[in-house]
């Protein structure tokens, strides 16, 4: 018998979905504005391609324009700064994604640097990094994974304030949530590959963020009862009955933990849905500071 409250992600994610609609019309009729978000996709990569194509719809359900540039996989790392460049400038655009991963012949770090930091919705420039990770400081940006999993936990009026809090994995993507876990006054932990006893620590934790990319890792016996368990893997594994010969589960084994725990999300429908929600966001939060609307 399940037990836990299924996190919702994609409710939570619809909800916020109709507040930016509602702020972007306001917008629009106050002073003409459409905020306006620009993404340089390079290479053919599927995934990337699937992940950008569900940016653009999602832009679109709120009102929100959305510009995509494509590159071709062998094209120069001056020909994307040039891309980039070109929406810093542009009035019209407001928030600026560069589609990770980038082939590798070229340097993501250079490139991520060259995005204006007031268009950086992705959260990914150093300084709006550093700025999360400094004390007393505010990013611009905070990146929109971690922030869809800190949202999921105050929309569900989650207690994080003096909380035991474990985060695994530690990736530039994923492993930020633990320092908004520790803004908000929870004791955190960070479990990665050389972490000796992953299963004991995550047993003392009140709220546990998976992000490791390992399905099912996260088993029924690391969980203390009542914990609650954000889930951000999103890993395909083979499944002959399902319609595309997979199916995509997370780092958490749901089934054992959904009667440990007291919220869980499920995968898909957890973080997924709440990390484009938190990119429109993103892209309405700047165009709001940059044409001075409350
Ligand atoms: P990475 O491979 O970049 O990072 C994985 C992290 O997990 C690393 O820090 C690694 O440790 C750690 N790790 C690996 N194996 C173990 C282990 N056995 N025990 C403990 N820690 C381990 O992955 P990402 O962060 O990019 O992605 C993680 C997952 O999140 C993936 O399933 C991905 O699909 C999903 N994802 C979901 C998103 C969403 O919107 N829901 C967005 C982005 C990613 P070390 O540093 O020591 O190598």
């Amino acid at each position: 018998p399940s037990s836990a409250t299924s996190v919702d992600g994609k409710a939570v994610a619809k909800t916020i979905r109709d507040e930016i609609t509602l702020d972007v019309s306001r917008m629009k009729e106050s002073i003409g504005v459409v905020p306006g978000l620009a993404v340089i996709l390079v290479g053919d990569r599927k995934d990337s391609a699937t992940y950008v194509r569900n940016k653009k719809k999602a832009c679109e359900s709120v009102g929100i324009k959305s510009l995509e540039v494509r590159l071709a996989e062998d094209c120069s790392e001056e020909q994307v700064l040039k891309s980039i460049s070109c929406f810093n400038d542009d009035p019209s655009i407001h928030g600026i994604l560069v589609q990770l991963p980038l082939p590798s012949h070229m340097d993501e770090q250079n490139i991520l640097n060259a995005v204006s930091i007031e268009k950086d919705v992705d959260g990914f420039h150093p300084l709006n990094i550093g700025r999360l990770a400094m004390r007393g400081r505010e990013p611009l940006f905070v990146p929109c994974t971690p922030k869809g999993c800190i949202e999921l936990l105050h929309r569900y009026n989650v207690e994080i304030k003096g909380k035991r809090a474990v985060v695994i994995g530690r990736s530039n993507i994923v492993g930020m949530p633990a320092a908004l876990l520790l803004q908000e006054d929870a004791t955190v932990s960070i479990i990665h590959s050389r972490t000796k006893n992953p299963e004991e620590i995550t047993r003392e934790a009140d709220i546990i963020i998976a992000a490791v990319g390992k399905p099912n890792m996260v088993r029924g016996s690391w969980i203390k009862p009542g914990a609650v368990i954000i889930d951000v893997g999103i890993n395909p594994v083979d499944d002959p009955n399902a319609p595309r010969g997979y199916r995509l589960v997370g780092d958490v084994c749901y089934e054992e933990a959904c009667q440990i725990a007291s919220a869980i999300t499920p995968v898909p429908g957890g973080v997924g849905p709440m990390t484009i929600a938190m990119l429109l966001s993103n892209t309405l939060i700047s165009a709001k500071r940059i044409h001075n609307f409350e």
